[in-house]
């Protein structure tokens, strides 16, 4: 199977995206609105989640979507400043859309079940690192068939080793051909992915959520210090930390659960895998199991997730096992 063009379509897409969020971002405050769960929602995820919904609508009219948010609060009388901020920012790249369509846009995302093939898109995944004005990253990916196949991450506030001038990176992976980074401003190829080969402990390091709500940092550190790793964890937000990992900047990304009962989203994993896997790295979750993406939204099989160089990978699966978890 060729997915040359569904991978040009996603990099056009978060491409798109960011240069909204990045406009959004950098005005003086950034307003949220808080969802049911508490979680922050903004104008820029909104926007984001507009802009890729229609691309894709349009080359892949058959392909479902299932993405993080929907309009309805959006719609909400008390929310329409934000609604006209959506739909301002949305026609500064697309001045022909009117406001309805603008929302449906963002409703062609709220497919939640399994499908033979359909994309998953976290429009901001880390908003709160958005909000804080650090991290965050655009995810997108494609499952046919139960597996990712492409997977498309813009990351616009992230500054590689390999390029320490360059702020602003686009990840992406088709499986079985590898993963790419290009530089965010101009679409250039950087370079082929390629995870590092490091195994001393002494070396090695690793990176968490910047969000203990998100992560138990505590059994991380546990895990760290069986491993006998030395260096402080690297946190971030974001899918931003599968970039790292593959891009050879970490060795681990740990993220271990910090509530008994939380079930992870496809949209904060999917792409960020198959961009690990591509690189020469592994990614399973705490009990050494696959992710499966084919129960619709939801990870409901997996708990936490272990993302490594692969080399790694057993003997932190081990420390694991060795370890009393506390979520
Ligand atoms: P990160 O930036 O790595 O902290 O991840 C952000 C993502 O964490 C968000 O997109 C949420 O979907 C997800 N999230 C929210 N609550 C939790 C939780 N209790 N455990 C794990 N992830 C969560
Ligand atoms: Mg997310």
């Amino acid at each position: 199977m060729n997915y040359y063009s569904e991978k040009l379509i996603a990099m056009a897409a978060v491409r798109e995206a960011a240069d909204l969020c990045r406009a959004v971002q950098h005005e003086l405050s950034v307003a949220s609105i808080t969802k049911t769960d508490r979680s922050p929602v903004t104008v820029a995820d909104f926007g984001s989640q507009a802009l890729i919904c229609s691309r894709l609508r349009k080359a892949y009219p058959s392909d479902p979507i299932i993405a993080e948010e929907t309009s309805a609060m959006l719609r909400l009388a008390e929310n329409e400043k934000d609604r006209t901020g959506v739909i301002y920012r949305v026609r500064m790249l697309r001045p022909d859309a009117d406001a309805e369509e603008i929302l449906e846009w963002i409703d062609y995302g709220d497919h939640k079940d399994q499908a033979d093939r359909f994309w998953t898109l976290d429009p901001i995944d880390g908003t709160k690192g958005f909000l804080r004005g650090d991290q965050y990253a655009i995810a997108l990916a494609l499952i046919d068939k139960g597996e990712v196949v492409v997977a498309a991450l813009a990351c616009p506030n992230l500054v590689l080793s390999s390029a320490p001038q360059e702020k602003g990176v686009v990840a992406v992976a088709v499986k079985g051909e590898g993963t790419e980074i290009y530089r965010l401003s101009d679409m250039e190829i950087m370079g082929k992915a390629e995870v590092s080969s490091e195994t001393d402990p002494k070396g090695v390091r690793f990176s968490e959520s910047v969000e203990s709500t998100h992560t138990s940092h505590s059994d991380s550190k546990k895990i760290a210090d069986l491993l006998g790793i030395s260096q402080h964890a690297v946190r971030l937000d974001s899918q931003a930390k599968y970039v790292v990992v593959a891009a050879g900047d970490a060795e681990i990304y740990l993220r271990m659960p910090s509530k008994r009962r939380y079930v992870e989203n496809i949209w904060d994993h999917a792409g960020g895998m198959l961009i690990v896997q591509e690189a020469g790295g592994t990614v399973t979750d705490i009990n050494g199991k696959d992710l499966a993406f084919k129960y619709g939204y939801q990870l409901l099989e997996n708990k936490g997730i272990i993302v490594s160089n692969g080399g790694l990978h057993d003997s932190i699966l081990d420390a694991v096992k060795q370890t009393k978890l506390t979520g």
